[in-house]
């Protein structure tokens, strides 16, 4: 059974629809990221599966219950994090993580040994005495985190939780709240417009445009089975090549390939190699620059700009600016 149903939501705002029809079941336990892009509506989905707002039309039932507006978060134990992660600013951060259990009247033996726990799960032991401005980012957003774990929610919801902290600490920070919430086994929803968050973080991820699901699916088949535009672009990099479909007539298609589907290869080698269960073409090289660990070219062939990745194992490129390249395309990923 699903833990969190969203049934047909529909939101306006001042005339203009936000959300059409949004359709979803999470299952218990599961890390499902709601991704777009801006303004696209994940922040009002959100909201409304928080019971913060409500929907036009449908409804929410977390755990068999429906959700009413204002009043289910607390009964249905909801730890959120928002994007401003807003702590006291006049708590420490062991006040600050404390706070939900003293107002839930736990005695404070108990708090303490919590608190430590879930310092510890988020390496922020040592900080309890320091207050929010004698943190950096990254250690407030742990804090802010905690604050939401400690008392233990049966569903998190996170917005944009590491929108503040730089690119290094943010790598880390995603495995980090991957970890705990399978280690605490808690229905998490989080929201982002990063692709690779999305990817690197989820069980499964609802793509999100225009305030419509355009595909709701593991990691997995989003990046390798994309089943529309939108989502092939989205997500990755896609060349969009025109053609057609062989035994249909009239039947214009376009054929998306991705770029590290693509072998670049000098002319001669190019020559070299047989036509079978492959494409050929010989271009031009235009640009070529390193990503990391892979690194794009750029290749004008027949007219049209062509993205190639490869693994970036060498110093330099093996080809010169303005050189005539191959490209060898596998028909089998066509
Ligand atoms: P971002 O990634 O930029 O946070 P989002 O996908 O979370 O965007 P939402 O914040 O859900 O998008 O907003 C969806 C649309 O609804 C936007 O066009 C936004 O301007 C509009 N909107 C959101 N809240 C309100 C509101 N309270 N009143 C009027 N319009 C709103």
């Amino acid at each position: 059974m699903s833990y969190v149903q969203v049934v047909n939501i529909d939101k306006s705002f001042q005339g203009r629809q936000v959300l059409k029809g949004i359709e979803l079941e999470i299952k218990k336990g599961e890390f499902v990221t709601l991704l777009g892009p801006s303004g696209c509506g994940k922040t009002t989905l959100l909201r409304i599966i928080a019971g913060l707002e409500r929907g036009d039309d449908g409804k929410i039932i977390v755990n068999g219950r429906e959700m009413i507006e204002g009043q289910s978060k607390k009964e249905q134990n909801i730890g959120m994090v928002f994007q401003s992660y807003a702590l006291f600013p006049n708590m420490t951060a062991f006040e600050n993580i404390a706070f939900g259990l003293k107002i839930k009247k736990v005695p404070s033996q108990e708090i303490r040994k919590q608190v430590e726990e879930v310092m510890d799960i988020l390496s922020i032991s040592g900080k309890e005495n320091n207050y929010p401005h004698q943190m950096s980012g990254g250690q407030q957003q742990r804090v802010a985190l905690a604050r939401a774990l400690v008392v233990k929610p049966d569903l998190l919801l996170l917005d944009e939780p590491l929108s503040a902290v730089d690119a290094k600490v943010r790598e880390s920070a995603r495995i980090l709240i991957r970890d705990v919430q399978k280690k605490m086994g808690i229905t998490t929803i989080f929201v982002t417009h990063d692709q690779l968050e999305a990817l690197v973080m989820s069980d499964r991820i609802v793509v999100i445009n225009g305030g419509e699901v355009m595909q709701y699916g593991t990691p997995e088949e989003i990046y390798h089975n994309p089943t529309n535009k939108f989502v092939a672009q989205f997500i990755g990099t896609y060349n969009f090549v025109p053609g057609g479909l062989v035994g249909f007539t009239d039947k214009d298609a376009e054929v998306c390939i991705r770029p590290e589907h693509i072998l670049l290869v000098s002319k001669d080698q190019l020559a070299q190699i047989g036509e079978t269960d492959v494409i050929k073409l010989q271009g031009t090289l235009e640009n070529f620059y390193i990503l990391g660990n892979t690194a794009r070219a750029e290749v004008v062939a027949q007219g049209r700009t062509i993205i190639v990745d490869h693994l970036n194992r060498f110093e330099g490129s093996r080809f010169a600016l303005k050189e005539e390249v191959g490209l060898v395309i596998e028909r089998k990923v066509c």
